[in-house]
């Protein structure tokens, strides 16, 4: 297989203010909403899809809430933002103001426990969150008047860690601002959640993910940004790995299978496929490594599967007179058997997600795809 389109440059994000966040209208306004009362809650829990822009809008919240003259738009309901030049903004931007903390669990292996920095980071532990938030928010600003922790892939945090932190979610210090971020809400205890104002973040509009994706990824074609963009399901995050990870040429190779697709070749198909799925949960680990195994190869099977669905998905599209930067074509498909098929391939996918065997699960679902 090709590799050349692998490990495609990034250009980074210049830094962000508020107002730069595009397409979260909603979250948008509550904090505005919050700012111009003067009653900012202090303890928030930013919730939905991965890669839509809730780190950044964290850190744009952050940047506004650290800077020392933040500016007053104008109109009837002015909003609030980050000054952009001041000490403190630039300190944000540069990534290292000691009032702004983020907490990752990797940050287990700098963890002054030897014990703790030897265990793999799988989730958020009680050491890491009693040590870099707990601890840390007793202690007093450095530079402002406030401190801000942002904490990533929150619905880690382990139920015992969740307990400890409950006190300092219920009565932070007036100086503490804590957000949350969490793909999966629901996996956070009740308790947590009820301490914490949430902000809900929607899928982004897959012009818009497409648009971005040009612009951050050098050298990418505009049709390449189109098909990712539809790929990763309005999460603009997925599609920046995918443009790294050159899954543009999977697709391909998974679009040539489905072409072809019938009984004699659903077996040859099915291995591709798994071992398609392994080359990408090794990248997925060569970039985690306290990923999992098994949730390397869901993730990456996941990836796949997605692909197949969005395969299926164009006869959709291209049935309902919508674009679609990609064509579908096999003999004897039509509207139906398109939508029968995206049924099959998310059973396989409720399946894995049990645990499924997944060799025989994708053995059963390309026999079926076959089939229909
Ligand atoms: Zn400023």
């Amino acid at each position: 297989m090709a590799s050349s389109k692998r490990d495609q440059k990034v250009v980074k994000p210049r830094s962000v203010c508020l107002s730069d966040v595009q397409h979260q209208s909603r979250a948008q306004r509550l904090i505005q909403q919050a700012l111009s009362s003067d009653r900012l809650p202090h303890a928030y829990i930013f919730h939905g899809p991965d890669g839509v822009g809730k780190e950044m809008f964290a850190h744009s919240v952050a940047k506004l809430l650290l800077c020392e003259s933040p500016k007053l738009g104008e109109g009837d309901s002015p909003t609030k933002d980050s000054c952009g030049t001041c000490r403190s903004c630039v300190l944000v931007d540069a990534g290292n103001h000691p009032d702004l903390h983020l907490v990752y669990r990797q940050l287990a292996a700098s963890h002054p426990d030897s014990a703790v920095r030897g265990r793999k980071a799988l989730d958020l532990g009680v050491d890491v969150i009693r040590h870099f938030v707990i601890d840390a928010v007793g202690l007093r600003p450095t530079v402002g008047p406030v401190k801000v922790f942002i904490i990533r892939e929150a619905d880690k945090i382990t139920p015992q860690a969740q307990n400890a932190l409950l006190k300092t979610l219920e009565e932070p210090p007036d100086t503490t601002f804590l957000i949350l971020l969490a793909s999966a809400s629901d996996r956070l205890l009740a308790t947590t959640r009820s301490r914490c104002q949430m902000v809900g973040f929607a899928s982004l509009p897959s012009e818009f993910v497409a648009q971005r994706l040009a612009e951050l990824v050098d050298g990418l074609d505009a049709k390449t940004a189109e098909l990712l963009a539809i790929l990763a399901q309005g999460s603009l995050g997925r599609a920046v790995l995918y443009a790294q990870d050159g899954f543009a040429e999977s697709f391909d190779e998974v679009a040539t299978m489905l072409a072809g697709l019938d009984r004699v070749s659903a077996l040859k198909y099915s291995k591709r496929i798994v071992e398609m799925a392994k080359e990408s949960a090794d990248r997925y680990k060569k970039r985690d490594k306290n990923l999992s195994d098994a949730a390397a190869r869901r993730v990456a099977l996941g990836d796949i599967l997605g692909a197949m669905a969005a395969w299926y998905g164009s006869y959709l599209h291209a049935a309902a007179g919508r674009p679609h930067p990609f064509e579908s074509r096999r003999d004897g498909i039509d509207q139906e058997t398109a939508a029968q098929s995206i049924d099959a391939i998310s059973d396989a996918e409720f399946r894995l997600a049990q645990n499924a065997h997944a060799p025989l699960c994708i053995d059963g679902l390309m026999f079926e795809l076959a089939s229909v």
